[in-house]
Order: C-alpha cells, then sequence, then structure tokens
C-alpha cells in the first residue's frame, strides 16, 4: 500500500506555510534517520554532529554539499545499509560527463508516480484527460515513466508514443484525440510544423495543455521565451513547463499560474547557494541543491545539480502555498564570463530564437588571452535568409557580446551535436583548459 495519498497532498499544499513546513520537518528527519544508514552520510553527519532525530532545517547548512563525481567515485559508499533490493536502474543522460547510475526500489517507483501525479494536478489535468507522451520510456530514461506513471495512478488515459516519428504521432493525435502533449519543446514546435505539413491545424487538433521537460520555455521573470509563445500560440495551448533530474528522483511542475514550478514539501528540500556554497535571498539566482527526501535507493542530502534557479515563497494565486522554483537560468558548468558579465548559452540560445530562419544551434567555447571566454556560435540555416554578420549583431544588440558566428548546413549541424551518440543533442562544447 502507497503510503502517498494525493487528496492529503493536496490539502497539505493549501494549508499555511508554517504546517507545511512542519510536514517538511518530519519528512526530512525521517530522510535523514535513513540516509545515516549510508556510510557517507553516516560520517559526515556524525563529524558535524548531525542528529537525524532532532535536526532542524536550519541544521542542513552545516553540512557540505555533494558532488555527482564524489559518487561516482565510491559508489559503495553510498549504498544504505542492509542494500535495499532494486526494481529498476535508471541512468542519467550523460551530457555533462559519463552517465551515472541511479538504482530504484519499488518505493522509490511508487514515490516518483506519487511526485509526478501531483505535478500533474497542479496543470489541472485530471483522470478525464489523455495524454500523448512523446518522451521515450527506454535507454534507462526515467523522466518517461515518471510522466508515465503519474498519468495512470492520476487515472488519465496515455498513449506511448515515444519520441520521433512526427507523420506517425500525427496519426495518433488524429485518432486519439489527445488533450494534453508531453514532450521537449523543440520536438513539439516541430511536431506542429509537420502538422501544418500534412495539411492539419495544430490548434484545432484538442490539445489544451502541452507539459514540457528538457529546454526552459521562460525567463527568469517568468515571462515566456519567444519558443513558449510561440509553442503556445501554434497548439493554441497552456503550457506547463517541468524541472527534475534522474539523481534528485523528483521534479517540479508549473501550475496555471505559471509563475515558477511547486516544490512537493513531502518529498523535496531546495535551497539555492552562491559560488561560495552559502544559502542566497528568496529571488536570488544561485545553484539548485537538492535533499530529495523519503528515496530509498539512492538517499542523497544537499546535492549539486549544476543548475542555476531562484526561488519564490510570494502567494500563488492557483491557492497552492508550496514555494516554487523559477525556470532554470542556465547550467553552472557553461558559465561564460565576457566583458567582466556573466551569460549562460541559454541567453544565446533564446536571443536567436528571434530569426525563424535559424535551425538548430551549437556554442564553442575557448579561453581567450585575456582570460575572458572566447565564444563561437555555429548556427544551422540551410536557405541563406540570414547572414552571420546579421546574427552577430542581434546578439550584440540582445546580449551586450559580440560572439563569431558561424551559419552551416542544417544537417552539418545536427551531426555535429549528436556525434557523441549520447541521448540529448550536445548544445555545448567546452574547450577551456580548466588549470589556467
Ligand atoms: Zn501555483
Amino acid at each position: 500500500m502507497s503510503p502517498y495519498d494525493w487528496s492529503m497532498a493536496m490539502t497539505l499544499r493549501q494549508a499555511a506555510p508554517e504546517e507545511i513546513e512542519q510536514v517538511r520537518l518530519k519528512a526530512l528527519r525521517r530522510h535523514l534517520a535513513h540516509a545515516a544508514t549510508v556510510p557517507y552520510f553516516r560520517d559526515l553527519f556524525h563529524k558535524h554532529g548531525l542528529v537525524p532525530e532532532r535536526a532542524q532545517i536550519l541544521d542542513l547548512r552545516d553540512i557540505p554539499l555533494l558532488d555527482r563525481r564524489e559518487i561516482e567515485a565510491t559508489p559503495q559508499q553510498f549504498v544504505p545499509r542492509p542494500a535495499p533490493e532494486i526494481v529498476d536502474i535508471a541512468m542519467t543522460s550523460g551530457t555533462t560527463g559519463k552517465p551515472m547510475v541511479v538504482p530504484y526500489t519499488a518505493a522509490d517507483l511508487d514515490r516518483l508516480a506519487f511526485n509526478e501525479e501531483m505535478g500533474f494536478r497542479a496543470a489541472g489535468i485530471t483522470a478525464a484527460d489523455r495524454a500523448l507522451l512523446t518522451v521515450t520510456l527506454d535507454r534507462c530514461f526515467i523522466a518517461g515513466l515518471a510522466y508515465y506513471s503519474g498519468l495512470t495512478r492520476l487515472g488519465a488515459t496515455v498513449i506511448r508514443s515515444g519520441p520521433g516519428q512526427s507523420a506517425r504521432q500525427w496519426e495518433l493525435i488524429n485518432r486519439f484525440r489527445p488533450t494534453v502533449l508531453v514532450g521537449v519543446p523543440s520536438f513539439l514546435m516541430a511536431l506542429a510544423a509537420k502538422g501544418k505539413a500534412l495539411g492539419f491545424t495544430p490548434k484545432e487538433a484538442g490539445i489544451n495543455k502541452l507539459v514540457t521537460i528538457g529546454e526552459p520555455l521562460r525567463r527568469y521573470d517568468h515571462s515566456l521565451t519567444l519558443l513558449g509563445r510561440d509553442l503556445s500560440r501554434i497548439w493554441g495551448a497552456e503550457l506547463f513547463s517541468s524541472y527534475g533530474s534522474t539523481e534528485m528522483e523528483t521534479a517540479a511542475c508549473e501550475c496555471s499560474a505559471g509563475i515558477g514550478a511547486h516544490i512537493h514539501p513531502e518529498l523535496l528540500l531546495v535551497e539555492i547557494v552562491d559560488e561560495a556554497g552559502k544559502v542566497v535571498a528568496d529571488g536570488k539566482p544561485g545553484e539548485v541543491i537538492v535533499t530529495p527526501m523519503g528515496v530509498s535507493g539512492l538517499p542523497l542530502v544537499r546535492f549539486k545539480t549544476g543548475d542555476i534557479a531562484r526561488i519564490h515563497r510570494d502567494p500563488c494565486p492557483c491557492g497552492l502555498n508550496s514555494e516554487r522554483l523559477g525556470a532554470i537560468e542556465g547550467r553552472l558548468a557553461q558559465r561564460l564570463k565576457v566583458k567582466g558579465t556573466t551569460i549562460y548559452p541559454e541567453m544565446i540560445f533564446q536571443a536567436l530564437q528571434e530569426r525563424k530562419e535559424v535551425g538548430p544551434v551549437y556554442i564553442e567555447v575557448r579561453n581567450a588571452y585575456d582570460l575572458a571566454d572566447e565564444i563561437t556560435v555555429i548556427a544551422a540555416c540551410d536557405d541563406h535568409g540570414v547572414s552571420e554578420r546579421e546574427l552577430a549583431d542581434l546578439l550584440r544588440s540582445r546580449l551586450r557580446l559580440r560572439p563569431e558566428v558561424k551559419i552551416k548546413p542544417k544537417r552539418e549541424v545536427i551531426a555535429a551535436m549528436n556525434a557523441d551518440g549520447g541521448r540529448k543533442p550536445k548544445k555545448f562544447f567546452d574547450f577551456r583548459k580548466k588549470d589556467i
């Protein structure tokens, strides 16, 4: 029997913030007690005098942040004693290195399904909805499985279509009339274009909600990016961006207010820290640090996600009182220093969305002589509708930097982005020497 009940969980989210914090504290103490069965955390808690049963949320700040490289270097140190029974082996996408193995127990899968169910409920999705799932359930990918199990737990109908093959997706759309699409924004955009080419009108397909993953659709101030605006307009649908990762075993999904993704209070503790690892004030950007509570296979405490975002605690018009995580503003490892300011590749991608002629884009970065980063933007464009100079000017006007821009045929750009055979196309090539 699952310990997770959605109607109780929904009541909690509408309770006063102090009441929510009480439930979170109980979940945290239980989680820390389980984490203490892991040799790495047992030693760490001992060293820092943390007693799980008596810990307060603020006490966590004494515990050092955990980098994924520590887990990769000594995976045995992270296995609970006694070792739990594993039922599913998930792997990270490996876009920022070697894929990391994340073992799930049966309880973890139940927790994951509940987590996703609550995300869909916050987005107003009900048992009456039908969802076309255009992300994969295989290749040790956890997000597809999470969406699937969350939707079925909710009682909605899932059409497990998987990625790619736009023409086949349209056959499914026309035959089963889904009301919800789940997928990666750029794919959902390409799917709409394919529909138009086939003579269909995406707006009239009956889709009223898009739940997206992998690419941000909003800026830090919650306004939609151009991709977000186009996507919403072309499908005539509401957007719900979701954020999660294989290691954190938890996700957060936007509600209809579109001002951040609600964090599940009984499942996740999020802290935002600056470069020195100190917690920053609400509304300020920093690295997202997660403590996913209730995980049994690979319990983590203060895990560094490498993603940059902000946390918001002001009241949400949707009526849920759980705090919200803003849009992902960039990856820490992809931070670029140009003329004394910090920018992220995502800002370049978003600026280039203004030019419809531009297809996929990737970035190369090298050290320049003055210790700034030298950025080259490689953009796909087949019809010569735009020049390298125009794109460089556009970037200068939007971001006050003028990187070198190279336009290449779409086929060539896509081949370069997929050359390493990863699950996601690579958009950032880092040739910077780390030791200077
Ligand atoms: Zn809300």
